[in-house]
């Protein structure tokens, strides 16, 4: 993972989850898959198979485009199957999120790119991970389940429906999310969009469909693919 993203996603660890011990991940990844079992991880592992109770040996939170490749990673080093939960916010495997300001926002007569067809390893030229795909390597996913705590002393995370998971080990991988302008000038009118997630890109393509002139806030490289798929829209755009 590039340090960028690294250093993104470690700036979410803090801001949107409540730790009650403090949390020193470098890159847990590579660390965890190159180290020896532990005695824990053994037990997990005799203790695991069925998910019948809340102990898992890893757990991935966050459901993006770094779960999608380290899971991938895991079943490369064959320790997937029966043994990896993925606790994720969004209602969708993970996928190639760049997608979503470039082929997602194409207008109906280019046929814009829609899941399945662009779940994580695609954008790499990997295999295209659908949900099957997780369930045919013994990856458990957990969706729509955001993580509200994490407990390291304990190795415990409780989600929002209440479920009480035990992991072995732990990788944080809940990526950033779009600034938003504040409520008291405006960011949470209608017609007002952000973009991060399948939900967000499925707004704001609604509103093109009906849109006459868009303004794009940000010239970042997200900020320009908007405005190129506003003028391919044939909108009027600034
Ligand atoms: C529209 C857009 C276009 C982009 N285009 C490019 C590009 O062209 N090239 C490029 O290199 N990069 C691009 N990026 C950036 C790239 O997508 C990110 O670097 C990448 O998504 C980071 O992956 P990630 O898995 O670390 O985080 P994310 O993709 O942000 O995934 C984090 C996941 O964690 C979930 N989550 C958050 N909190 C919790 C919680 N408490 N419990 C459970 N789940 C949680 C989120 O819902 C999400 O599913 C783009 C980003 C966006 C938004």
């Amino acid at each position: 993972m590039p340090s960028s993203v690294r250093r993104l996603t470690m700036a979410v660890i803090t801001n949107s989850l409540s730790l009650k011990h403090t949390l020193s991940l470098g890159c847990p990844q590579t660390k965890f898959l190159t180290r020896r079992p532990s005695s824990t991880s053994i037990s997990f592992r005799r203790c695991y198979a069925s998910y019948a109770n809340e102990n898992r040996e890893y757990v991935i939170v966050g459901g993006g485009n770094a779960a999608g490749y380290a899971a991938r990673t895991f079943v490369e080093h064959g320790v997937a199957d029966g043994r990896l939960c993925i606790v994720t916010k969004e209602g969708v495997a993970p996928y190639e999120r760049p997608a979503l300001t470039k082929a997602y926002l194409f207008p109906p007569e280019k046929k814009p790119a829609r899941l399945p067809g662009f779940h994580t390893c695609v954008g790499s030229g990997g295999e295209r991970q659908t949900p099957e795909w997780y369930k045919e390597k013994g990856i458990e996913m957990l969706y729509e389940d955001p993580v509200e705590n994490i407990d390291i002393e304990k190795q415990t995370l409780t989600t929002s429906s209440g479920k009480l998971l035990k992991y072995g080990s732990l990788i944080i991988a809940t990526g950033c999310t779009s600034s938003r302008f504040p409520d008291k000038i405006g960011g949470n009118l209608s017609g007002v969009h952000y973009i991060r997630d399948v939900a967000d890109a499925d707004s704001l393509v609604s509103s093109l469909e009906k849109a006459k002139k868009v303004v794009v806030v940000g010239g970042g490289y997200i900020g320009m693919e908007i405005a190129a798929a506003a003028v391919a829209w044939k909108l009027d755009t600034t």
